[in-house]
């Protein structure tokens, strides 16, 4: 992914105003400018109602063409906009990543009764109840699309689970019972089987459902032109399913297509074996990278930073990781809560920015601020900032340089086409110095700090090091002066 840098393009609490669509669009040109190169675009599908964010999906055809659930466009804006927005981020050789959400879906047109087993909540592979007829909402007939680009519609018979038994007004997760039902036997252990996560949960061992979702899935790459795809909730739907929709697409598109997946789950044997077993087709987000920078900004000079890259994907698998600070997710108020906090915000995102590995994320809500009840402002300049050194400098072989506890850098040598060095400095402590080596070519050059956080000047000695300094918790970057 060279030296690509995406965008999340939306945070949780983005006000329904069906506008997200026109301000990208109109903001393509600077963001491409800025050192972005491809964007995440929020689920754009007609959810539970027009103010869904996305996951509650109800109808995968629906990008905001149909009259459904109540409305035209999604919270994001209609088709037309979506289209006109994609055609723009090309024209500015911008990637679309669409967020792909299989597991479930919500919002059924009508009820129906079936055998249900429920299961307890905490082990699902627990029954708690006699199998009984429960009346659940799984049946869609899109009565709004009207059987434009498929007939398919849903029933029972394609789901495993639903939480909600209608005739007896109790809340719960039922498992259906009949032939061939059982929770995917390929889905994470957590829980006992974490195949049903929420709304009525889709049966991908169904060869009905195999045949449509595949179908769609080559209906949807074709029909707007996307250039890679994100899969929602992945530790809950089956991995062979996820294979084989994988090798599908690839076979029915006829450009670069980039995967990617949240597989949230903190310990790293457990992604390596999931990265195995999708035979390394889908690069995953670094959840643990993430939480161990949440640790970091929590317990500030208490943390120690240099265990900062442990157990983190970055290390293991740097070729196949996505690095974020945070996401709509991880958010104040949301469902994985789990925010880095705003002092360590600089060093976060100069850890994923300035170094070798990882196809680095920002997070909308970093970037622009996050809307709702408890607004929080942006840090636009300063990812600004490092994104232009990233563009500039993070380039070529990476030396790291572990000080002590609360005190770390390392230095970018540069490559052919990108000259000179870049040396980082992080503190989670005192301010501090720390000697690193920028080459023997550099010696007698002077290096000035490039994001406004350090006013000295560092003269490179004749063995090519500099005594590079940074204050306390903060990052400081350092190249050869220009002027
Ligand atoms: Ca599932």
């Amino acid at each position: 992914m060279g030296n690509n840098v995406m965008l999340q393009a939306f945070e949780w609490n983005l006000e329904n105003n069906g506008k997200l669509y026109v301000q990208l669009k109109q903001e393509a040109k600077q963001l491409k400018e800025n050192g972005f190169d491809a964007l995440w675009l929020p689920p754009m599908f007609k959810g539970t109602g027009q103010n869904d964010v996305g996951y509650g999906v109800y109808d995968l055809y629906d990008l905001g063409e149909f009259d459904q659930k109540g409305t035209i466009r999604t919270k994001y804006g209609t088709l037309k906009e979506l289209k006109e927005l994609i055609d723009e981020l090309h024209k500015y050789e911008i990637k679309v990543y669409a967020d792909i959400v299989l597991n479930h879906k919500a919002g059924a047109d009508y009820s129906e009764e079936f055998a249900a087993i429920q299961v307890d909540e905490e082990d699902r592979m627990k029954e708690i109840s006699d199998v009984y007829n429960i009346e659940g909402w799984t049946g869609f007939n899109f009565p709004g699309r009207n059987q434009k680009y498929s007939a398919f519609e849903w029933n029972f018979q394609h789901f495993s689970g639903v939480d909600f038994d209608q005739k007896a007004g109790t809340e719960g997760i039922f498992k259906i019972v009949g032939e061939n039902k059982e929770w995917a036997n390929d889905v994470s252990e957590e829980k006992g089987n974490y195949d049903y996560l929420m709304f009525a949960d889709i049966d991908h061992k169904h060869p009905d459902v195999q045949k449509e979702l595949l179908n769609w899935g080559e209906w949807f790459v074709n029909f707007i032109e996307i250039d890679g795809m994100r899969f929602d909730a992945l530790k809950h739907i089956d991995i062979s399913f996820i294979e084989q929709f994988i090798k599908h697409i690839e076979k029915n598109v006829e450009r670069d297509f980039y995967f990617f997946g949240e597989y949230w789950v903190y310990e790293e044997s457990k992604k390596s074996n999931y990265l195995y077993e999708t035979k390394y087709h889908t690069d995953l987000f670094d959840v643990a990278f993430h939480y161990n920078m949440v640790e970091a900004s929590v317990n500030g000079s208490n943390y120690d930073i240099r265990k900062i890259f442990d157990g983190t994907l970055t290390k293991e698998h740097p070729m196949m990781s996505v690095t974020f600070v945070d996401n709509h997710d991880s958010q104040p108020g949301q469902a994985l809560e789990s925010f880095v906090e705003g002092w360590f915000k600089k060093i976060a995102y100069g850890l994923i920015l300035l170094r070798k590995d990882g196809y680095p994320c920002v997070f909308y809500g970093d970037y622009y601020g996050i809307n709702g009840e408890d607004p929080m402002k942006g840090h636009k300049e300063m990812i600004d900032q490092l994104l232009q050194i990233r563009k500039q400098y993070a380039y070529g072989q990476q030396d790291t340089y572990m000080e002590n506890e609360n005190l770390m850098g390392w230095v970018r040598h540069g490559d052919d086409a990108h000259p000179g060095s870049l040396a980082v400095l992080v503190s989670t402590g005192d301010s501090g110095v720390i000697s690193m080596f920028v080459g023997k070519d550099q010696a007698g050059k002077i290096y000035t700090e490039l994001t406004n956080n350090n006013d000295h000047e560092v003269e490179i000695n004749d063995k090519g090091f500099g005594e590079f300094e940074v204050g306390p918790g903060t990052l400081t970057c350092w190249a050869e002066k220009t002027q």
